[in-house]
């Protein structure tokens, strides 16, 4: 109890007037995301983004996915033949596989997707990693080979994160609505960042992947740290990513003294 209510002090965003549930609590924090140095754009997308996660508290955020969590695809044999197809590329199978994909079940099961969701890796020299229609994850060799198992539960928790608001994805690209899709990429950093720490990873591990590949990416000519219609800055997203692992150490220290 008394590490709840530390977790509910310390976590509160001045989202009061926001969040759904939250309204009546006055938040007491004043370390909230003004505090990023962040355009009042990319600050309203953050927030928008972390309302939907409550007080951000680990008990709150779980009850907040378990809500929004859509029910399992369970692609048949046909579909995953289909998607494995779609994808022109072949595919790995090794026991470095096989290790890797034991390493990514905490981040499967945190999200209640263990058995549910298929790892499909495939060659390739492109370091990425996505979710195909709701139905499979799809992970390169390359990203195997430049990341550790920490960051790419990250990078996965990220991906996992895009089925929660899969519909409302779908209809801001309809609507051209770039500021929608800029905010579900951080509720999906943030939801990185919260699965990391519940399952005992450092969630710090998060960014450090997300800067490696976007460098990567900028070198290979098909990546940007300048804002898109998509994704906000890297910039963005790092102090994001930052901010949350800050609240959350705070926590951590103070619920153990
Ligand atoms: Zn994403």
């Amino acid at each position: 109890m008394l590490k709840h209510v530390a977790l509910v002090t310390l976590l509160a965003l001045e989202l009061s007037t926001t969040a759904a549930g939250q309204t009546g609590r006055t938040p007491t924090s004043t370390a909230g995301l003004e505090t990023l140095a962040l355009r009042d754009s990319q600050k309203a997308e953050a927030e928008r983004a972390l309302a939907r996660l409550g007080d951000l508290s680990i008990d709150t955020v779980r009850e907040r996915l378990a809500k929004m969590r859509p029910p399992a695809y369970l692609p048949g044999p046909v579909l995953l033949n289909e998607i494995i197809k779609q994808q022109r590329l072949p595919v790995s199978s090794s026991e470095r596989v096989e290790r890797l994909k034991a390493a990514l079940q905490p981040v499967l099961a945190y999200h209640q997707r263990d058995g549910k969701l298929p790892i499909i890796v495939v060659r390739s020299e492109q370091p990425k990693a996505y979710l195909v229609a709701r139905a499979a994850i799809i992970i390169t060799t390359q990203l195997m080979l430049i990341t550790g198992e920490a960051e790419l539960r990250g990078i996965i928790a990220h991906e996992l994160a895009h089925e929660y608001l899969w519909e409302e994805r779908e209809r801001a690209f309809k609507e051209n609505d770039e500021s929608r899709l800029r905010e579900i990429e951080l509720f999906c950093d943030a939801v990185a960042v919260m699965t990391l720490k519940e399952i005992g990873d450092d969630p710090a591990h998060y960014a450090r992947a997300l800067e490696r590949l976007t460098y990567i990416g900028i070198t290979a000519g098909n990546a940007t740290r300048h804002e898109s219609k998509t994704h906000p800055t890297l910039e963005a997203r790092v102090k994001l990513n930052r901010w949350l692992c800050q609240q959350l150490g705070r926590v951590t220290h103070l619920a153990s003294e």
